[in-house]
């Protein structure tokens, strides 16, 4: 039977850490520097709502301020777009979010596209080769987080990512190369998928489909990290179909209380970043390039 990854638990530390973060920061250079996030929502979806309040909330308990936009569903893309340029010029602005998904007649591509890297709270724009030290995709470093968290190194394993998202997958896979693992990345054009996730050691999930991950599908005592998030009758549920595949793994992530929460931590760890960056404040990244 799996050992379970407790999300909320990890992202209780993780949170902690920023709010001490931000505290210090704030010692160091007063109160203008503390760390803020101004998140914009499109619409009314319930979710989407409910995850812009979660993320409101976790900023307020660890020092960052928030700021909610709501906008119509009808809002225009030259409108959003004309926001976004207005938060990316406002100097008291340290971090942009854009919840997703964005209503049909909006280019996700575009607007995500228009936030100023230095603004990009959710890492969306990261370099191929950040490490833990730089703003880091969230989603990816979250997971990386939990498997280190407990003591999976994922040097030398075969981890198979399945969904190759430019928010989940493709990062995911970049940031596992970048801890030496050897990956395989599925998506919706690969033949046999199970032929490959029964070969992983770390089996990371971002497909978007309650349970589509069978027991079958997993190897005996395999890592298995669920990213997916489907709404069942309002209740959140995982890729991986939880009861079987923790008969076949060794750890595993529930849903909810697995990813999700971390990647919400994640995204206090990028607005502390983005907040030091703002008064020059040396970043672990440089720390550890002068120790190198
Ligand atoms: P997305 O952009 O729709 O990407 C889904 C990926 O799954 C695509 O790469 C797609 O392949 C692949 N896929 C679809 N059907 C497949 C199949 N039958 N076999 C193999 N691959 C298949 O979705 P996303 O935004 O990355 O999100 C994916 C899921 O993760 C959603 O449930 C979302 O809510 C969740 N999510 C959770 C968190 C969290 O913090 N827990 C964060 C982000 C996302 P193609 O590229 O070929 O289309």
């Amino acid at each position: 039977m799996a050992a379970l990854i407790d999300g909320k638990a990890i992202a209780a530390k993780v949170k902690a850490e920023v709010a001490e973060g931000a505290e210090a920061l704030v010692r160091e250079f007063g109160e203008e520097a503390r760390p803020n996030m101004t998140l914009i929502e499109v619409g009314h979806d319930p979710v989407s709502q409910k995850l812009v309040g979660m993320k409101a909330k976790d900023c307020e308990a660890a020092g960052v301020i928030p700021t909610v936009i709501s906008l119509s569903a009808a809002t225009s893309e030259t409108k959003l777009l004309r926001l976004i340029d207005r938060l990316n010029r406002d100097d008291d602005v340290k971090a942009i979010l854009c919840q997703l998904p964005l209503p049909e007649h909006i280019s996700t591509k575009k607007v995500l596209a228009a936030i100023a890297p230095e603004k990009d709270v959710d890492g969306f724009s990261a370099r191929i080769d950040c490490d833990d030290y730089d703003v880091a995709a969230c989603t990816p470093a979250a997971v990386m987080r939990m498997l280190r968290e407990n003591g999976v190194d994922v040097a030398g394993r075969h981890c198979v990512v399945v969904g190759r998202s430019n928010i989940v997958g493709k990062p995911m896979a970049i940031q596992l190369l970048l801890n030496d693992a050897t990956v395989t990345v599925c998506h919706s054009r690969t033949e046999d998928v199970a032929a490959y996730t029964r070969m992983a050691d770390v089996l990371i999930v971002e497909v978007g489909r309650a349970g589509y991950i069978t027991a079958d599908m997993i190897k005996e005592g395999a890592v298995v990290i669920d990213v997916g998030m489907n709404y069942i009758d309002g209740r959140p549920t995982g890729d991986v179909d939880f009861a079987g595949a923790s008969q076949k793994a060794s750890l595993i992530t529930p849903v909810p209380g697995g990813v999700g929460p971390m990647t919400r931590a994640y995204l206090l760890v990028n607005a502390l970043k983005l907040a030091e960056r703002r008064v020059g404040k040396e970043t672990d990244a440089e720390r550890k390039a002068d120790h190198e």
